[in-house]
């Protein structure tokens, strides 16, 4: 039985809480599989097509989901990273109708990207199509709700891109920059080794606020919660060559064993370090950083 306008919101929020709740817990990518085990009240719902990539559930006025396949039959192109411009299905059939109908409607939907790890894709939510492009048979997708403020989207004055760039980005940014240092630290915090992907960060080297803070792995690191606290904080700072340096006062400070062990003890440790070599952190990034911690 088809759901009501009204449960189709509720629903939506429910699909956006459960992922959340998935990434709480350290998932940071998805596969199709995955993406079928959602339920709500009982009844299982997928979130996205077993194959395709405009999902359209049965009992849904408009497309819950679109899917980017790498190497897949179409050109889904990234704009600017704000905006994905995604083809209509090829085959009409009516798939586009319900993809055409959520630009009418403006109801948020899901895009999933590809991951790091093949068959796995990073969730963006919610999205929401911006324009619906008859003439090149394709829409194009607003990846933050933010951007449903600015009167025309794609044609972004000077102030509102870097308003954009400065407050939405690191959002737009953080569900594959999570999964490339996931998968580069193998689900390791490159400072005490701890191995629970619950407890771990994607740490920014320069902070995302920064112009320079850019989302690339190589300006990222593996922490636990309380190395990555603690780097932020600058209690712990990381030396262009990759040693661990614990603040000078803090290495005098006598309390208990979170203090000994789990930060005074990591005092001169070399960092974990990815596999790849193109995936270290860039030392030009790390001595910017350590001179905040020097100060
Ligand atoms: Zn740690």
């Amino acid at each position: 039985m088809a759901f009501t306008q009204a449960e189709q919101a509720l629903i939506r929020e429910d699909i956006f809480r459960w992922l959340d709740e998935l990434q709480l817990a350290g998932q940071y990518d998805f596969s199709r599989e995955d993406l079928s085990k959602y339920t709500w009240r009982g009844q299982s719902i997928r979130l996205v097509d077993p194959q395709g990539g405009i999902w359209n559930p049965r009992d849904f006025d408009t497309t819950l989901s679109i899917l980017t396949t790498p190497n897949g039959p179409y050109d889904d192109k990234p704009e600017d990273g704000m905006f994905v411009r995604y083809a209509y299905a090829k085959a009409e059939k009516g798939t586009n109708t319900k993809l055409k109908r959520a630009f009418v409607t403006q109801e948020p939907l899901i895009y999933f990207a590809p991951s790091t790890r093949s068959n796995r894709y990073v969730a963006h939510y919610p999205v929401y199509v911006s324009q619906d492009d008859e003439e090149n048979r394709e829409v194009v997708v607003a990846l933050d709700a933010q951007f449903k403020l600015f009167a025309d989207p794609l044609q972004l004055g000077a102030d509102e891109r870097e308003w954009a760039e400065r407050t939405v980005m690191a959002r737009v940014h953080q569900p594959l920059f999570r999964a490339k240092v996931m998968t580069a630290y193998e689900e390791t915090c490159a400072i005490c080794s701890l191995r629970h992907k619950q407890l771990l960060d994607a740490a920014h080297i320069i902070p995302d606020s920064h112009e320079r803070g850019v989302a690339l792995v190589t300006n990222g690191i593996s922490l636990c919660k309380i190395h990555h606290a603690a780097y932020d904080g600058n209690f712990i700072g990381i030396s262009p060559d990759y040693k661990v340096v614990v603040n000078s006062e803090l290495l005098l400070e006598v309390d208990g064993p979170m203090l000994k062990h789990g930060i005074q003890e990591m005092h001169g440790r070399t960092l974990v370090l990815p596999k790849k070599e193109n995936e270290w952190p860039e030392r030009e990034n790390l001595a910017f950083r350590f001179e905040t911690f020097a100060a």
